[in-house]
Parts: structure tokens; sequence; C-alpha cells
């Protein structure tokens, strides 16, 4: 089980040498040993830092610790609802909506089918 803080402290202070990745397990670490010398790593590893405890424990154990959380079904709803929208939006994709009466043309028509408005 990973630590966040343990992340947290080892992104603050090793940080610029990708030590908290590879603490994680994260092979990436190794783009911040390359580029150490450019203090661009140091400079993500402090955002990472603060992510670290901004974000939380649920979101920490998810992400590195392959914890599955309560708050994973909410995104499963979030999932499910998805193609309804996009439903939704095909509908009016395909028909073209007078701005008179609000009836629903075919596609392609330039004039309303039911109040005769140029679309
Ligand atoms: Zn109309």
């Amino acid at each position: 089980m990973k630590n966040r803080y343990t992340a947290a402290v080892l992104a603050f202070f090793l940080g610029g040498l990708g030590v908290h990745k590879f603490y994680l397990g994260k092979w990436t670490g190794i783009f911040y040993l390359i580029f150490c010398w450019t203090y661009v790593p140091s400079i993500i590893a402090l955002i990472e830092c603060i992510l670290y405890l901004v974000n939380g424990e649920e979101d920490f154990n998810e992400k590195y610790n392959n914890v599955v959380v309560s708050s994973k079904s909410h995104n499963d709803n979030y999932v499910s609802n998805q193609p309804i929208i996009t439903q939704t939006s095909n509908l009016t994709d395909t028909g073209a909506v007078c701005p008179e009466c609000g009836h629903i043309n075919e596609a392609g028509s330039n004039f309303c089918e039911s109040c005769g408005k140029k679309l």
C-alpha cells in the first residue's frame, strides 16, 4: 500500500530526480532523471506534490493502489448517461429546428414544414 504523504514528501525533496515516480512504480520517473538538469521536473514534481495532498486519499488509492473506491459507482452512472446525451444531440443534428414554432424539419430543408418560415 503506497502512502500519498510519503509520495508527496519524496516529490517535494527528491521530485527533480523522479524518486516519487519510482516509489509509485511508474517508469516515467526516468524522464525526471534525464531532464533533472533543466529544473523542469522539479517544478512538475512540486505540482504533483500538491496534487497528492489536494486530491485526497480515495483518488490516490484508485490511481496508485488499484483500490476500487465506493465513488466508482458514481462514475459508472455518468458513463451510462452518455448514450442518452448523444442521442438527443443526434436528433438536432439531423433535423432543422424551426426558430419560430419549434417544429423539427427534415435535414436540408430550407423552409419550415409547419409555419413556412425560412430556416
Ligand atoms: Zn415553423
